[in-house]
């Protein structure tokens, strides 16, 4: 259904407005003849999904409500209404007419489970930005995944740097390391982290990120989340796989192998380079973005994560121990508390503590499907927005 001028390999871009959608947009823009927009879908950032649209006239537009895809027609000439679509049926349609090799996942937060599956189900390969849907759903995820033998491409950093380095036998690898940046309160002591700011938590010292993420990264969570990511995506021990702190953020990830090798990749930190990665597979594409000067590099540091400055860190790690549905509490309640703390309704110490409280207040049950991971997860925005709700009163 796409016109004749669609070229290489079709791609369709779920969250193209974010910062990983626009990233993916610039590496398809700058390969013509290697990738073409198929499809593009938004939930907010209207104007500039009819921007976008503009520019690639080919593609089918996709809009969570009927409301944002009838605004959306009247921001694009007449011609373009045939090509949007709304809702749960269509995004179904979308990826139906629209054909992709493969569809990039990359909103933000649990809103992007839905996504990941629709993918899936219509036996489209997933490039993963949206790591919250392994961390909800994780088993049932992957296992759509091999039933129907279809790749999820990471897109996470660390994650496809261990994907670059994944040896043929991972019974080789003694443990992974995920590096963390360690955000921009690194150096903050428990008395000056009482006083952060929604616009300091924004402020990440390397990577430009959307702001749900961001938060994520100045509490650790954000390296919580990708523990139990790698676990799933690579079906590997959780308990062998540790973060480590790397303020520099040029090694992304590191195998440990039973020898004592370690199989380090190394980049510049712009997701440039992992969205190419995982939409090029198996090329790879020449560098559009930066290169990493190795003569300039200077010290590279590692050390432990600090769990009592962060105890988000731990608080992740025990949710994939305790497995069932305490991943998707954990999240449920993380997402609760970070919107929270931007509307500058909790201090930032406590998002920790809303999403222990939570997860301390709901049981671990086996979850069988995705409907059920969706109630688990409103369930624990429930009991969260309480906490917070309570929190407030109390101050
Ligand atoms: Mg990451």
């Amino acid at each position: 259904m796409c016109g004749p001028k669609l070229g290489g390999k079709k791609i369709a871009i779920l969250g193209s407005t974010g910062s990983v959608g626009q990233n993916a947009l610039q590496i398809v823009e700058a390969n013509p003849e290697k990738f073409s927009v198929c499809a593009l879908g938004a939930a907010s950032s209207l104007a500039a999904l009819a921007a976008q649209a503009i520019k690639h006239p080919n593609a089918f537009l996709w809009l969570p409500s009927q409301d944002k895809a009838d605004t959306l027609k009247k921001m694009l000439p007449s011609q373009f209404a045939a090509k949007v679509f709304w809702g749960e049926a269509g995004l179904r349609q979308t990826l139906a007419v629209s054909q992709p090799a493969i569809a990039l996942n990359a909103i933000s937060g649990a809103a992007g489970l839905p996504f990941t599956v629709a993918v899936l189900n219509a036996d489209i390969d997933l490039a993963l930005a949206n790591k919250e849907s392994l961390v909800m759903a994780g088993p049932l995820v992957a296992n759509l995944a091999k039933a129907k033998n279809l790749k999820i491409l990471p897109v996470d950093s660390e994650h496809s740097a261990l994907w670059q380095v994944w040896p043929e036998n991972p019974g080789q690898i003694r443990q992974v390391w995920l590096t963390a940046s360690g955000g921009p309160f690194l150096h903050f002591s428990l008395e000056q982290m009482r006083h952060i700011t929604p616009a300091m938590a924004l402020k990440h010292p390397r990577w430009r990120m959307g702001p749900k993420i961001s938060v994520d990264s100045a509490t650790l969570m954000n390296k919580g989340l990708e523990v139990l990511e790698a676990a799933f995506l690579f079906d590997f021990p959780l308990a062998r796989i540790k973060a480590v702190v790397h303020p520099q953020s040029l090694v992304h990830g590191m195998l440990e192998m039973v020898d004592g090798s370690i199989l380090a990749q190394m980049g510049p930190a712009d997701m440039r380079l992992p969205i190419a990665c995982a939409l090029a597979y198996p090329e790879r594409l020449p560098a559009s973005w930066p290169l990493l000067n190795i003569l300039e590099l200077g010290r590279l540091e590692f050390s432990a994560p600090d769990d009592k400055r962060f105890p988000a860190l731990n608080l992740a790690l025990a949710a994939g121990r305790a497995g069932g549905s305490m991943p998707a509490i954990l999240n449920a309640a993380n997402e609760v508390a970070i919107e929270a703390f931007l509307n500058n309704n909790l201090p930032f110490l406590d998002i920790a503590v809303c999403v222990e409280e939570t997860m301390s207040r709901l049981p671990v049950v086996p979850v069988a499907c995705v409907e059920q991971v969706l109630e688990v997860d409103s369930n624990a925005r429930r009991v969260a927005n309480n906490w917070v709700s309570g929190r407030r009163n109390k101050c």
